[in-house]
């Protein structure tokens, strides 16, 4: 589904990513974690052509980001993407949120675009929110509507960059309960989280990323977990510190 192959990204003289390769194959949810300034976000934003490479290649659902020829936005549209901060047009209610991209980007006519977001709505149980404004909504519920978003444009894999991690305490729950729902029916996803519990629980496979955009580990969820003492010394350290409390 995904496959990032040697790749490489300096911003100016500093590497970001260093010859990272990964396969994602349909059906996996892989986890990505690592410290804070080791390039996840950006190796998940390369994925979805928002941030360009200098080394490498990317292919999603076998179409290739590097050629010249590939339609990007169209490419885009078919990889869904949640962000730390939701990103929902703060001007727009959250059927337009849903909808804006469905009728500008597929093309959809506006109601099978409502019909269609209302759908994604339901699934994370704010369709009773539809005509609210963001500003009017919690940032769990936000956040559960730029996934319904993301849904809406039936994409083929889910990126998520640390989708909780701009949440009140008692508001992470809802969100993840959402990711693991989409896990459970079998929807492709990465996931760069810090939530140590909730990679045990849905991952088939957790990557770790060092500073300077080394891949580390890349592995399954049960020998990440169940087997740390076979793990690279940083991610030791890394899983002890997640640990200690
Ligand atoms: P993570 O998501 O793992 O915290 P990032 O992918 O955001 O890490 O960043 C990786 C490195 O790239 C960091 O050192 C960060 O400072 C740097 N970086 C990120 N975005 C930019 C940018 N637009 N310009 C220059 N440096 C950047
Ligand atoms: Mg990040």
């Amino acid at each position: 589904m995904i496959e990032i192959k040697n790749l490489s990204k300096w911003y100016g003289p500093t590497q970001v990513l260093n010859n990272s390769s990964v396969t994602i194959n349909k059906g996996d949810v892989v986890v990505v974690c690592g410290p804070s300034g080791s390039g996840k976000s950006t190796l998940i934003k390369t994925v979805n052509a928002l941030e360009s490479f200098q080394k490498g290649e990317i292919f999603v659902d076998g179409i290739g980001l590097h050629h010249p020829k590939t339609n990007l936005s169209k490419l885009r549209s078919r990889v869904g993407m949640v962000f730390q901060h939701f990103e929902l047009f703060p001007h727009l209610s959250v059927a337009e949120n849903l909808t804006i991209a469905q009728v500008k980007v597929l093309g959809r006519n506006q109601q099978d675009a409502l019909v269609r977001g209302l759908k994604m709505l339901d699934r994370v149980g704010l369709r009773a929110h539809k005509d609210k404004f963001p500003g009017q909504l919690s940032g769990g519920q936000q956040q559960r509507v730029a996934i319904a978003r993301a849904l809406s444009m039936d994409p083929i894999v889910m990126l998520f960059d640390e989708p909780t991690s701009a949440l009140d305490p008692e508001m992470v729950g809802e969100v993840l309960d959402v990711i693991v729902t989409l896990a459970k029916e079998g929807m492709t996803m990465m996931v760069v989280t810090h939530e140590m519990g909730f990679a045990r629980e849905v991952a088939n496979r957790v990557i770790f990323i060092d500073v300077g955009g080394c891949i580390l580990e890349d592995c399954s969820k049960e020998e990440f977990f169940g087997n740390t003492e076979d793990r690279h010394p940083r991610v030791k350290e890394f899983l002890k510190k997640t640990f200690k409390h």
